[in-house]
């Protein structure tokens, strides 16, 4: 026993450490999915392969090693999104990381979302960070605006024909607007929950994106980001958590609050009828 304490290398140590790290982020990706299943439904079948073996039971042992034998292809095929997801989270450290916004931008998200949310009006405004946004950009339509929250109420407005779907900003600009998002397949989700929320989700779960959602409905402000959904008691608390996320500092100017307060007050929005989508 002591001999193979004594044996015993730093490098196995931190050999150890990785491998339970890798494991723990694994367990953290699939938690809440139907992955979890299946990662049952597999270690069953292995348990049921040593069993096999143990009580030499050779027909079964033979016809779960010819399925285990191409395990690694069905784990591919079950695990393609989470695969997918897990290889897109690895982003680089800090201080690699290219601006994606400036504060100034942060704070227009912020305030349109206090006016939007005010005014009963629901929105998705997607902040694209390391991971590319492609896929998603291009089923929308090209904007290419600076980022405004007049710009944004306007596009979120009812009336407006690229309401539905979300808005794309990409390297400081409001790329595009009536972009589809993934919807999460997450079946923990809160069922009050509709189709806008599990789309901001799902965005957050397959990519570093941060979706910031305003629900017409309850005219709740949250972000969801890495899979999460983060509702907001007031804009100062989501413009901080933005601004920590994003590595910016306040800029000079009244900020969010204090603009959204000298708006001029919401138009009789109560003859509007409510938005059905
Ligand atoms: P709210 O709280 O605002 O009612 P919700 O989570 O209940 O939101 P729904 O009421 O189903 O969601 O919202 C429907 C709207 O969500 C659609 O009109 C559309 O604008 C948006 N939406 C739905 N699915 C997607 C998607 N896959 N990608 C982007 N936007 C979507
Ligand atoms: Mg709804």
């Amino acid at each position: 026993m002591l001999d193979i304490i004594q044996s015993i290398r730093l490098l196995d140590i931190a050999d150890i450490l990785i491998v339970a790290y890798l494991i723990y982020r694994i367990l953290l990706l699939i938690k809440g999915t139907r992955a979890v299943q299946m990662v049952v439904g597999i270690s069953s079948i292995l348990m049921l392969y040593f069993l096999s073996t143990y009580f030499e039971l050779q027909t079964l042992r033979v016809v779960l090693k010819t399925f285990l034998g191409s395990l690694l292809v069905v784990i591919v095929i079950l695990f393609q999104t989470e695969i997918r997801r897990g290889l897109a989270r690895v982003v680089l450290p800090h201080f690699f990381q290219t601006k994606h916004v400036e504060d100034s931008d942060l704070e227009e998200v912020v305030r349109a979302a206090t006016l939007l949310a005010r005014r009963r009006l629901g929105a998705l405004i997607v902040l694209e960070r390391d991971n590319g946004l492609k896929d998603f950009l291009e089923g929308g339509f090209r904007v290419d605006a600076r980022v405004q929250a007049e710009l944004l109420l306007a596009i979120f407005h009812t009336s407006s024909p690229m309401h539905d779907g979300g808005v794309i900003i990409h390297k400081h600009r409001i790329h595009s607007s009536g972009c589809l998002l993934p919807l999460s397949q997450n079946f923990t989700i809160d069922k009050r929950y509709g189709t806008r929320h599990r789309a901001a989700l799902g965005l957050s779960e397959e990519t570093d994106a941060i979706v910031v959602v305003v629900s017409e409905e309850t005219q709740v402000i949250s972000m969801a980001r890495n899979g999460r959904l983060t509702p907001f008691k007031d804009e100062t608390q989501l413009l901080a958590t933005l601004r920590a996320i994003f590595h910016t500092k306040k800029s000079a100017g009244p900020g969010p609050a204090a603009a959204a307060k000298a708006a001029p007050p919401p138009q009789p929005e109560a003859a509007t009828p409510r938005h059905e989508d």
